[in-house]
């Protein structure tokens, strides 16, 4: 972890209580409560108690609120290109971005790698979202495309189960290993293969909903279910209602990566730290 802060170039309030708090749950003892990242964690989301949580949104704040060296590593860049139907003119914008988020329809059961398909699928821009053309100086119909010019070291998918309170419960199929080539810039693809290292899954009683993390270490698949931590199985990882995965490029990342896995490993257990206790928003790439 001595490592870890000599990449971070500025340390942040909030990554200062992230890396003791890592350092903490990698231990082996009693449970730890997280109380100073707790009590971060007002400052960082829209938080009143008793309100949904959402570990995803956690997730995000924290990245966002780490130094830049750190933020990088989740950080991706992806292009929106829109061309204009009427004079065929086309505008690329290029924005940073965290993770993809992916709506789960009710009565669906697609795979992750479906709906990330459909996700680079290009959009036709009519009706209530109609492109205001500058060529054409009028609105018009346009046909708008997604595609990553930067896939991120570790990506993060959002799979949206909670949707104004309400879960979604469909199972959605993933496998551990994703190729990001297809929905890379034209010019920019090359074959970028992906890992599953871990997942936040959200399981739901009576009372309350409940976040558990499953991560990877090897061959190994370890639950983290708040003071409980078990070995687990992909069996058990597919039938688990995934609703954060995250996704490591299978490149050697060039920093120290024993190191890096650890940080890792404690960000996923972090995001299921949660419970339904805190609510709130950070910007993600969602359409
Ligand atoms: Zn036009």
């Amino acid at each position: 972890m001595n490592q870890l802060h000599s990449l971070t170039n500025k340390s942040t309030i909030t990554q200062d209580k992230l890396l003791t708090c890592i350092r903490e749950l990698q231990k082996p003892g009693p449970v730890y409560t997280p109380a100073p990242l707790i009590q971060q964690i007002p400052h960082l989301i829209r938080y009143r108690k008793g309100d949904p949580a959402d570990a995803h949104e956690l997730l995000i704040a924290l990245i966002n609120d780490t130094s830049e060296s750190i933020s990088q590593i989740f950080q991706g860049q992806m292009s929106s290109t829109v061309q204009c139907s009427h004079c065929n003119k086309t505008t690329t914008t290029t924005d940073n971005t965290q993770d993809i988020s992916l709506h789960i329809a009710m009565d669906s059961s697609t795979s992750l790698e479906e709906k990330l398909y459909d996700f680079f699928q290009p959009e036709t821009l009519e009706g209530e979202n109609t492109y205001w053309c500058d060529t054409c100086q009028e609105s018009c119909r346009a046909t708008k495309t997604l595609s990553y010019t930067h896939i991120p070291t570790i990506l993060i998918v959002h799979l949206k189960r909670l949707i104004l309170g309400k879960k979604i419960q469909n199972h959605t199929p993933f496998d551990t290993t994703l190729e990001m080539e297809p929905y890379m810039t034209p010019g920019h693809a090359v074959s970028q293969k992906m890992k599953l290292i871990g997942i936040i899954s959200h399981q739901e009683t009576k009372e309350h909903g409940h976040y558990v993390a499953i991560t990877n270490r090897g061959n190994e698949w370890t639950s983290y279910n708040d003071a409980i931590t078990t070995q687990t199985t992909l069996t058990h990882l597919h039938q688990s209602q995934a609703c954060v995965l995250m996704y490591r490029k299978m490149e050697k990342p060039r920093q120290n990566g024993r190191k890096m896995t650890s940080f890792r490993g404690g960000m996923a257990k972090l995001g299921a730290g949660v419970d339904n206790e805190l609510g709130g928003s950070a910007p993600h790439q969602c359409r």
